[in-house]
């Protein structure tokens, strides 16, 4: 599979199930995966660990020109937009300006879209980069991720390019103080190398539920595979399974909504 990948810095805006109308924002280079995570469900295909990829990066200075026009275009056609999406090729907040993009983002939001929301899709692994926090927590919808309960699930399902603990990152969610949503992608299969995943066996929903109680968000989103995967053998849960998940989240007094 090779995946979808983006050729612009700003596509859309695009249908979203859970957004609305979503302008979409991709800082990372066009036609390249760049990423701290190899999910093996990624809708843009299997990562390599790149190091280095500043060089293949729009430059800053010429970032705000193709924003405030296409900003100004699509305000002058009147388009209606819901919200403007940090998504794209990888994870936005790698992008090494990204706290300093987000703020004209959010200058170009208030003259142009000002009743529309920002959101940034998320993997939550950038906060020991200290201007990452500030940055998310400007934004209307930090939109994070959390896909497992425990580090084996974490690590079959996510893997991390390099160690990163699970403890680590629900602590750092945590500091959001409730001011987040999480979004759950379930799933269940067998891997190439044999080992069975499963993020919605009873131990596991405990473990993942326990980690939402401490985090505390104003909401959880939970859905399931829609797409070609990476990782052959994978299976789509059915909402069934994840409407009883989500009854769970709902009896810690947290919102869940079901994709
Ligand atoms: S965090 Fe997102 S972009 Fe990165 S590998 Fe996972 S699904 Fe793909």
């Amino acid at each position: 599979m090779s995946g979808i990948l983006f050729d612009k810095i700003i596509f859309g805006p695009v249908n979203s199930r859970r957004l609305g109308k979503s302008l979409g924002i991709n800082l990372l280079p066009e036609n390249l995966k760049v990423c701290s995570m190899n999910c093996i469900y990624c809708e843009c295909g299997w990562g390599k660990y790149i190091e280095n990829f500043s060089s293949k990066l729009l430059p800053y200075k010429d970032i705000t020109p193709v924003l405030r026009e296409r900003f100004q275009q699509l305000h002058q056609n009147q388009v209606q937009i819901d919200s403007i999406t940090y998504s794209g090729n990888g994870e936005p907040t790698m992008h090494p300006h990204f706290a300093k993009i987000n703020k004209v983002i959010i200058q170009l939001r208030d003259i142009y879209f000002p009743k529309t929301i920002i959101t940034c899709l998320s993997n939550s692994t950038q906060f020991y980069k200290r201007t990452i926090m500030p940055a998310l927590k400007s934004i209307d919808n930090p939109l994070m991720k959390l896909d497992a309960g425990t580090q084996a699930t974490f690590y079959l399902i996510n893997k991390p390019f390099q160690k990163l603990s699970l403890d680590k990152v629900c602590e750092n969610l945590r500091y959001f103080d409730g001011e987040l949503s999480i979004q759950t992608l379930f799933l269940r299969g067998k891997l190439n190398n044999g080992k069975i995943v499963d993020n919605t066996s009873e131990e596991e929903v405990d473990a993942w539920l326990k980690r939402i109680k401490d985090i505390n968000p104003r909401k959880v989103i939970l859905y399931s595979i829609d797409r070609e995967t990476p990782a052959k053998y994978l299976e789509k849960i059915d909402e069934n399974t994840l409407n009883k998940i989500a009854l769970q989240v709902r009896s810690l007094g947290i919102q869940a909504e079901v994709y």
